[in-house]
């Protein structure tokens, strides 16, 4: 028998479970740090995963392309799916189960189950575009809770309306799990990690580069002195410019209610956008503070 080398650091494939009883069951007892994907993992789900590590002793991941949260015409059907490899790259990370259930084990009443349905702030800018994708990520954020019944849910600061609308819900149905959220993780160039953008071309994601530079704007403005307004028109004048790029929406809302801040607005505040660049859309938001103090906006 061959000795294990004692240089090699330890990396144990975590336990893969596609069915919820077998997942009930592996996790009794266990204390769970939780990270809800939809695969084709990049550095940024990683993040989650290592900031989950340090929550308990325990890490689940799961792994499910909702098709509730898809409308007709996205690209639920084209959305890369990769088991294996994100499993891999999981194992480095020393995740100890992998939830990864069918939509049959989802949902064995096909779509017509009962669903959550979320409150008005999620009827503007994600919510807007495509309708209905907040209650089904709420519907399967809400299952997947109940399934793996974590102390601790840890979810991407790069989907600000889905942390704004999974806390809302925390709060109105009083779910018994902490959420925290991570940074967002993005390349040296400033694009936000997405698993959408493996399907950029080269121009396309020079394109893409004017969200984070059109939110560079907004908070330089504002770290200026600025007001909404003029951080808005500095984030515009980045965005309107920027061949090729089809701009959804650009705002600067209130962090609490996620509506619209007027200029008046002092303190904290959150820009998002959201743009199409070819055939692949693309989200980013970016802290803003107004107002002379800066007591610590972090991102
Ligand atoms: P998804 O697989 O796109 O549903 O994302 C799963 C989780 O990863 C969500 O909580 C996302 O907000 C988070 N996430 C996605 N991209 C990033 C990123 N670039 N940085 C940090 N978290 C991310």
């Amino acid at each position: 028998m061959t000795e294990p080398d004692a240089t090699a650091p330890a990396v144990t494939a975590p336990e893969v479970i596609t069915e919820t009883a077998a997942l009930r069951a592996a996790l009794a007892g266990r204390t769970v740090a939780f990270v809800p994907t939809m695969g084709a993992l990049h550095e940024g789900h990683l993040a989650l995963v290592d900031r989950a590590r340090e929550l308990a002793d325990t890490v689940v991941v799961s792994i499910f392309v909702n098709p509730l949260q898809f409308g007709e015409g996205e690209d639920f059907d084209r959305y890369p799916r990769t088991l294996e490899a994100d499993t891999a790259a999981l194992a480095q990370h020393g995740v100890d189960v992998v939830f990864a259930p069918s939509a049959a084990e989802m949902y064995p009443r096909g779509g017509g189950g009962i669903r959550v349905v979320a409150d008005a702030s999620a009827l503007h800018f994600e919510g807007a575009s495509r309708p209905g994708h907040f209650d089904g990520m709420l519907t399967v954020v809400l299952k997947l809770l109940n399934i793996v019944q974590p102390a601790i849910a840890v979810f991407g600061q790069k989907d600000a309306q889905q942390v704004h609308l999974v806390r809302r819900m925390v709060a109105d149905l009083d779910l018994p799990v902490e959420i925290e959220v991570a940074p967002t993780v993005r390349d040296a160039d400033g694009l936000a990690l997405s698993s959408r953008n493996r399907y950029l071309s080269a121009t396309d994601r020079a394109t893409a580069l004017a969200l984070s530079r059109a939110l560079a704007a907004a908070a330089a403005a504002a770290a200026a002195g600025e007001g909404p307004d003029a951080a808005d028109a500095a984030a515009r004048a980045v965005l309107t410019v920027q061949p090729g790029l089809d701009l959804d929406y650009f705002a600067i809302v209130d962090i609490h209610t996620f509506e619209s801040v007027t200029d008046e607005h002092v303190g904290d505040a959150r820009a998002i956008v959201a743009a199409r660049v070819g055939a692949t859309r693309l989200i980013d938001n970016a802290a803003l503070r107004f107002g002379s103090a800066d007591d610590g906006a972090d991102e």
